[in-house]
């Protein structure tokens, strides 16, 4: 096995955003392996099976109002005066029928009685002992929650491949399903390289900094649901690589670097790899981020993205994150992408995507724009702090003008 510089890349030898994600969804096959959880412990996870129901949801005809059940029949042409018979309460039904001239007290998520195809309001109701006659127009059926209008028995209720939200755990429950079946969670290790760097908890020497980003990957792998084994940080030196490279590859779908893929720092990476697997150096026509390693490690997949923090994240939420989405069984993980006006000029340069680091609110007139959250660096991750979304900006395109239609990727609703 090998590793290479890929070809079929743009006349400025950089691979565009778009290919480099074709290229790596490509090769990502969904997990096979299920679990059956109760409903409670699926929150988050990626349902394996479709739920289809067994049942009508409402399984009966019930009210929607406080109100009286009539026949419609009495209320056309003109209503006229109908007899109480008696109550119909939520959980207790009326037992017996509504015959034309009679009609019956309900309250709200009470059963329908047989005969009735109507619930007046009370509000519309003149009512003088066991007498009611009915004020205004009103229609057939109205107030009236059909039989299955929620749900209708034997439909898909949720398709194999959703994550799961809360409202899916409480519409499994509505169906009385109480264990679902769900692919395992993905199993990714990560660890950051470079000589330079140094974990909480120990003195910074002259030129040395803290690594950062293992902790936004401890983050955005933790939102995934993944199962996470951080491995550190691993020197510069070919020993140590292969070492971190051979540990992180057993038993693990994922491996994630940060790092050692840029120009001059890639070749020892290269080396390391070129007997463990197979692995492509990319250069991306995007920024921040742009050298990214993809490929193979043992069974397991490898991203190496580049050192600089904000290219992690840029990066990871660009390639690994839609990558990751797949292999854990998601179907249809698109990103959200909205136009919105920029409240000021924006500086950009053509030949690469942009993704600006940008915040989303509204302006003093109501609309909605987003602005730029400040200096751009690769390596400012303020900036990506105060940010809620990504400005995208696309590769041929250069300063964009005040007030000009952007595209914008909400971080709300990124995992
Ligand atoms: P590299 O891609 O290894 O050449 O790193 C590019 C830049 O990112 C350098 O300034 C590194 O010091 C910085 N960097 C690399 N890894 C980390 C990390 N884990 N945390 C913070 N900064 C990093
Ligand atoms: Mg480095």
């Amino acid at each position: 096995m090998s590793t290479h510089q890929t070809g079929a890349e743009t006349a400025s030898g950089l691979l565009s955003v778009e290919q480099a994600r074709a290229r790596i969804m490509a090769l990502v096959k969904p997990l096979t392996t299920l679990e059956r959880l109760h409903v409670r412990a699926a929150l988050g996870r990626v349902l394996a099976e479709n739920i289809i129901s067994s049942a009508n949801v409402p399984p009966h005809a019930n009210s929607a109002m406080d109100g009286y059940a009539v026949h419609s029949a009495d209320l056309f042409p003109v209503s006229t005066t109908l007899r109480v018979i008696g109550t119909a309460l939520a959980g207790v039904p009326f037992a017996g029928r509504v015959e034309p001239g009679t009609c019956v007290r309900i309250m709200t998520g009470a059963v329908l009685p047989e005969g009735a195809d109507t619930v007046l309001m009370q509000e519309l109701v003149q009512r003088s002992g066991d007498k009611i006659t009915a004020q205004g127009a009103h229609q057939t059926g109205e107030n009236v929650r059909r039989s299955g209008e929620d749900i209708a028995i034997g439909s898909v209720v949720l398709a194999a491949g959703r994550r799961l939200l809360p409202s899916d755990l409480g519409l499994i429950a509505s169906l009385g399903v109480g264990e679902v079946s769900v692919y395992r969670r993905l199993r990714v290790a990560f660890f950051s390289t470079g000589d330079e760097l140094r974990s909480i908890g120990e003195p910074l020497a002259a030129g040395q900094i803290y690594d950062s980003n293992r902790y936004t990957l401890h983050g955005m792998l933790t939102r995934l649901g993944a199962e996470l084994i951080d491995m550190g940080v691993i020197p510069d030196q070919r020993p140590h690589i292969e070492a971190a490279f051979q540990e992180a590859a057993q038993a693990t779908d994922v491996v994630i670097t940060s790092g050692g893929v840029s120009v001059g720092e890639a070749d020892y990476v290269k080396e390391t790899l070129d007997g463990l697997g197979n692995v492509d150096f990319w250069r991306i026509a995007m920024k921040p981020g742009k050298p990214l390693a993809f490929g193979k490690v043992q069974q397991a997949l490898f991203f190496g993205l580049p050192g600089n923090p904000v290219s992690v994240m840029a990066t990871f939420y660009q390639f690994v994150l839609p990558a990751l989405r797949h292999l854990a069984g998601e179907s249809a993980a698109t990103m959200l992408t909205i136009k919105v006006p920029c409240a000021q000029a924006l500086k950009k340069q053509p030949g690469r995507t942009d993704f600006q680091r940008g915040l989303l609110a509204r302006n003093a007139s109501g609309q909605l724009v987003v602005d730029s959250t400040g200096l751009q660096g690769s390596h400012v991750l303020s900036s990506m702090s105060r940010a809620n979304c990504f400005i995208v900006l696309p590769a041929e395109c250069g300063n964009v003008p005040a007030g000009a239609l952007v595209d914008v990727q909400p971080f709300e609703g990124l995992i």
